[in-house]
């Protein structure tokens, strides 16, 4: 199976924290199977339910059966369901 690597975009929080806090949100890692009509794109749906429209596409690629489906670099921004399901699935 072909899986396509998803990055939500980055966004900067500012209100809510009170003046002068700005938490900057690193976007989530998703993943999502690839659309069966047009491929290295994208289904309409992440493997955790969310819309891949207005995802940015990475273009890391598993090195082989068993490797990780995420960059390394990006482990601590992975979603979780989506990793549940590529290792349960
Ligand atoms: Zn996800």
């Amino acid at each position: 199976m072909t899986v396509i690597v998803l990055e939500e975009p980055r966004r900067e929080l500012s209100q809510d924290f009170g003046p002068g806090d700005v938490v900057s949100y690193i976007g989530k890692i998703h993943a999502a199977p690839a659309d069966p009509f047009v491929p290295g794109d994208p289904a309409d749906r992440t493997f955790c339910g969310q819309d891949t429209s207005g995802m940015e596409k990475l273009s890391y690629r598993p090195a082989g059966p068993g490797a990780s489906w995420f960059p390394p670099n990006k482990r601590q921004w992975v979603c979780r369901d989506c990793d549940t399901a590529l290792r349960t699935g």
